[in-house]
């Protein structure tokens, strides 16, 4: 077989996959497989690192290979590696090492090798900034010039910046980065004017193909720094070399910014960074724990996920505050103990409410029959109570998904994941709902 058609054969693979798997869990950890090698009995595919093919192995072995037999009906094995484009390496680590010791430039200071585009969790908040960076990989300095990332504190627009130009560097080992905040482009800047070095400062700013300048809004009210990023902006502009910015409010919304920056800065492409959705929270809670070798149940992550509605920072903290937390009392990390330590009711205390009587209650209620909540149709009007059904039991009765699923006719336990998060999200701005949601209870403890 010539190696197009197994290429097609492995790309019919990933889109079975892209039905079973959640977008933001494809993006994440297939979107950049590939097939490497195939065997009569073996299918080598090619990962970009060692944690996603950790991932695969671990999470996602039976999708693949579900996947895998339906597209070749003699069910080959499926091996990863990791492969960088065409370099194939065992260790990306030593990869970089050797590109940088090859090339005549030094490492650019302070890109940090943790924030790469592999452990970027990509999903609704932030799929439009990751596709422009995408985009920016492919083409820089050409198609978006310059880049402007701008979101509230903590989503990631400084971890997405350095995957950019890392993935840049990996292409082109002797590209020219300098990474800084403003500050720190400030502060150099006065500096070199202290100094009379001024064109030491300018030859420097000047000679590079890719500028990342974070929290470009510190910038506001100076007006001899706007007047020189100004210059070294047109600068680099007119050579095609990229410049990429982040900043907490589009520039518009930056105060005391010369207008001429302001709209140097719309001139490329603004994309925003908005909080994450419960799925992002989850995939970035997976991938934490993945990384630091914490065993913790998907159910526990899906649990603190919906308790912590807040941006990437403040979600790490809290799952690294609960995992201390609980091992430092000797405890271990399951459901039980999360629960408690987050304030909830815990497993003894609740399972008062008896979950039939929560079913039967909710059919009352809404005047339907039990086939109507179980069964498989999908009218519009059995969809609420569905969902309330699914939230109940599991926030009153404390059930598992898979065991609420089980109840509900067969569900899946994403199915049941989703509308229990649905009616979380629902009853916190839609008055019926919450009416809905206290009569039920109330109706239920009585
Ligand atoms: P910002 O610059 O927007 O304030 P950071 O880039 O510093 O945010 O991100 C804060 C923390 O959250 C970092 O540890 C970063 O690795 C992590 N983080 C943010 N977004 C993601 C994401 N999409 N996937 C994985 N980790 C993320
Ligand atoms: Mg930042």
């Amino acid at each position: 077989m010539d190696s197009n058609e197994s290429t097609k054969k492995w790309s019919k693979v990933l889109d079975l996959i892209k039905s079973e798997v959640s977008t933001p869990n494809y993006r994440t950890w297939f979107s950049k497989t590939h097939l490497l090698n195939e065997e009569e009995n073996l299918l080598t595919i090619g990962v970009p690192s060692r944690f996603i093919q950790e991932q695969l192995t671990k999470k996602y072995s039976g999708v693949i290979s579900s996947a895998v037999e339906k597209i070749y009906p003699h069910k080959p094995e499926v091996t990863f590696k990791v492969s960088i484009s065409e370099i194939e390496t065992e260790d990306e680590n030593l990869i970089e090492l050797d590109l940088v010791k090859h090339s005549n430039t030094p490492p650019p200071q302070g890109l940090n090798v943790k924030y790469s585009l592999e452990n970027f969790v990509v999903g609704l908040s932030n799929n439009l900034a990751y596709a422009a960076a995408q985009a920016v990989i492919a083409n820089p300095g050409i198609s978006y010039n310059p880049l402007f990332i701008y979101g509230g504190t903590g989503v990631g627009k400084t971890h997405l910046m350095h995957g950019v130009g890392q993935a840049l560097l990996k292409k082109n080992p002797y590209l020219k980065i300098i990474y800084c905040s403003s500050e720190k482009f400030m502060n150099d800047f006065i500096e070199s004017l202290q100094t009379k070095k001024m064109g030491e400062f300018r030859s420097r700013y000047r000679s590079c193909d890719l500028l990342l300048i974070d929290d470009i809004q510190f910038i506001s009210g100076r007006d001899s720094t706007q007047e020189e990023f100004f210059h070294t902006f047109n600068d680099l502009q007119s050579k095609n070399s990229q410049v990429i910015l982040t900043s907490d409010r589009p520039p518009g919304e930056i105060q005391k910014l010369e207008s001429r920056l302001a709209s140097r800065f719309q001139g490329g492409l603004m994309v925003d960074i908005q909080l994450p959705d419960f799925d992002t929270r989850v995939a970035i809670l997976k991938a934490r724990c993945l990384e630091r070798g914490d065993n913790i149940p998907e159910e526990c992550l899906t649990l603190i996920a919906q308790e912590t509605e807040t941006n990437a920072r403040e979600l790490e903290g809290k799952l690294l505050q609960i995992i201390q937390s609980i091992k430092l009392l000797g405890k271990e990390l399951n459901m039980e103990n999360i629960r408690s330590y987050l304030g909830k009711p815990t497993l003894n205390t609740s399972g008062k409410i008896d979950s039939r009587k929560v079913l039967t209650f909710i059919n009352q209620y809404f005047n339907l029959k039990m086939v109507d909540l179980t069964g498989p149709k999908r009218k519009k009007e059995l969809v609420l109570p569905r969902q309330l059904a699914m939230f109940l039991l599991y926030q009153e009765c404390n059930l598992p998904y898979e065991k609420i699923g089980e109840m509900l006719g067969g569900r899946d336990h994403t199915t049941i994941m989703h509308g229990v998060e649905k009616i979380h999200e629902v009853s916190q701005r839609d008055r019926e709902v919450q009416r809905l949601l206290i009569e039920l209870k109330s109706g239920l403890t009585n």
